[in-house]
């Protein structure tokens, strides 16, 4: 079965995205943490980096170089966050791979 993101990106679910390409699609995430808060996300379903081959190396990389280009865009000159939990105990609640992207307000560590 497709995941929330799948649905979302196919279109089956509504949803902000702001940013795809061939790889991967960044989406406003629903209930955002900060004033800015995207999710970037691989078109191919990887579980998490847990589940993440060797062989998914340019897609991983993808992903970080493009949430570096959404933050130069969207909050330029700025800090900002990129988180990824890993399984429910670190707080994953989709199980379909994404960067968190935050950004636009003073972040406290260590994080919660
Ligand atoms: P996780 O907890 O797995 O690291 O992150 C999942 C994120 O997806 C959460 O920040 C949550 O707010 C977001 N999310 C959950 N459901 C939806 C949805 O239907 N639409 C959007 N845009 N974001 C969602």
């Amino acid at each position: 079965m497709a995941s929330l993101f799948t649905k979302i990106h196919q279109g089956e679910i509504p949803g902000e995205i702001i940013y795809q390409d061939d790889v991967c699609f960044a989406l406003k995430d629903i209930h955002p943490q900060a004033p800015h808060h995207y999710l970037i996300i691989p078109i191919q379903e990887i579980k998490s980096i847990a589940d993440a081959q060797d062989s998914d190396k340019e897609i991983l990389g993808h992903l970080l170089l493009v949430a570096r280009d959404l933050a130069k865009r969207l909050l330029p000159g700025r800090g900002y966050r990129l988180v990824t939990n890993i399984g429910e105990e670190a707080g994953q609640t989709v199980f379909h791979l994404h960067i968190h992207l935050l950004g636009g307000r003073e972040m406290q560590w260590p994080p919660g």
